[in-house]
């Protein structure tokens, strides 16, 4: 018989106790965090949807790995496997390992950015637009105008304008563009995924113009997976085959290893252009370390090069979106405004229409946020206004499109009855929607500044 129920394809061998903090202690731990999520201890949570970045449950596969480890400076043999895996899955020729995504990203970001260069791409994730803004130069951002209605259902809205695209290259000059970058999936974008079709306009229009095409592979598989049952032609091939296809249209890519390589660190730059990887490996040895390790021990590089394999494997892959979008769906029902589709690593709520009472500079998702938190101990991450919020020249806020709240989903983690906790916890906040709050910003850095920031409620 054909199963409606997906169950988690893997059996639970090793346990971590969670902490049952009641709403009263979870009153005080927020206030001590400065109603901050990412300023909480993680045992004052009993959910964690902060990330799904290097939260991954290994593989007893990948944990026999961390014992093979092999921890020579040079010429290791753990390297050889990770370097073969990246290979294999990129097709390009040059591999620099990093501890993580943003450590490849400083690399290629820092070598191709500067004052006057401009990069393009659906859009920047957060580090990577402070790495490319950090080098002097602008990132712009132009997915799709569907990507901008978190209502609107369309199979691929993470893709590039295309039309923008042509026209910001010619506005701007080929020779001034640093890269155009493809982010799959379009994390910040609501973990929307990007077409092969779109892949493959953009990838003209690079190599048209001259212009380099760098993938920003985090979430590759879980791209693929939306290939594959979304787009004619894809049916028959599997998973990897797509991912493979994907990266042959492109010049290059970064990827932060803790997303879909289902490791709790890594990172790596891949490349095609022999002068380019030289300058690269250059940085590489000042900031990292050795070309055979960069910022990694010989156990993580093991562990990765198993992880970048097991990511693609069909049930494996079919339980990661058809969970995440249970989540989703579930929630849609009820009544909760979540950007359609369901994205592939996490549910992305719309506050601004959920509080539809508090404005944009009182940041409704972090309204959201410390609520999801006060009510069932859920920690969550605002991605809209305190992200990507900027300033004018009077110190107004000029908003970010969306204001979303994300739940992002750690991999092989939580089980269904994790999730139905999560559903309930949103019935409580429906029926308390009135009452919510906003906050204002009483402290905060230059960059990055929704890690660090301080708040109050209003
Ligand atoms: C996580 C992430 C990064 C940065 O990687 P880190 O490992 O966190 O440094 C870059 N791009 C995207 C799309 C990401 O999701």
């Amino acid at each position: 018989m054909k199963h409606k129920v997906i169950i988690e394809p893997f059996k639970i061998k090793s346990v971590e106790p969670i902490f049952m903090s009641t709403e009263t202690q979870r009153k005080a731990f927020l206030e001590k965090a400065n109603f901050n999520t990412f300023l909480l201890k993680s045992d004052q949570v009993i959910i964690d949807f902060l990330t799904d970045s290097g939260t991954s449950a290994m593989s007893a596969e990948q944990w026999a790995g961390v014992m093979r480890g092999d921890e020579s400076y040079a010429g290791s043999k753990s390297w050889e496997r990770m370097e073969n895996a990246v290979k294999h899955l990129t097709g390009m020729e040059y591999v620099l390992p990093t501890h993580q995504g943003r450590a490849a990203e400083r690399i290629i970001y820092g070598y191709l950015g500067g004052k006057g260069k401009t990069f393009i791409s659906n859009t920047h994730f957060d580090t990577t637009r402070a790495n490319i803004e950090f080098s002097g130069a602008e990132a712009i951002d132009i997915a799709i105008d569907e990507s901008n209605d978190s209502a609107l259902i369309h199979p691929f809205k993470g893709n590039i304008n295309t039309t923008r695209l042509e026209s910001l290259i010619n506005e701007k000059g080929a020779k001034n563009i640093g890269a155009v970058i493809l982010t799959v999936t379009n994390n910040s974008g609501g973990g929307q995924p990007v077409s092969m079709q779109n892949t493959k306009e953009v990838s003209a229009i690079c190599k048209k113009y001259g212009v380099m095409l760098l993938l920003d592979c985090c979430r590759v598989a879980e791209n693929a997976y939306f290939i594959k049952h979304r787009e004619a032609g894809y049916e028959n091939k599997t998973y990897e085959e797509i991912a493979q296809e994907m990266f042959s249209l492109t010049d290059g890519a970064a990827m932060s290893s803790k997303k879909d390589a289902l490791v709790n660190m890594g990172g790596f730059l891949a490349l095609r252009d022999k002068e380019i990887a030289e300058a690269c490996t250059n940085l590489l040895i000042i900031t990292e370390g050795f070309t055979t390790y960069g910022g990694l021990s010989g156990r993580d590089m093991e562990a990765l090069a198993i992880g970048l394999k097991e990511v693609f494997e069909p049930a494996y892959l079919e339980y990661r979106i058809k969970s995440t979008a249970y989540l989703g769906e579930h929630l849609h029902k009820m009544g909760v405004p979540v950007m359609l589709p369901i994205g592939g690593h996490a549910v992305y709520v719309d506050a601004k229409k959920l509080y539809s009472h508090i404005p944009v500079d009182q940041y409704p998702g972090q309204a959201l946020a410390c609520e999801l938190y006060l009510k069932g101990g859920i920690r969550t991450v605002e991605i809209g206004s305190v992200m990507f919020g900027k300033y004018d020249e009077n110190g107004k806020l000029i908003p970010a499109p969306m204001e979303l709240v994300r739940l992002a989903i750690p991999r092989r983690v939580y089980t269904q009855s994790h999730i139905e906790y999560v559903i309930e916890t949103f019935e409580e906040v429906l029926k308390t929607k009135n009452e919510a709050k906003g906050y204002k910003i009483t402290k905060e850095p230059q960059f990055l500044r929704h890690f660090t920031s301080h708040f109050k409620p209003l």
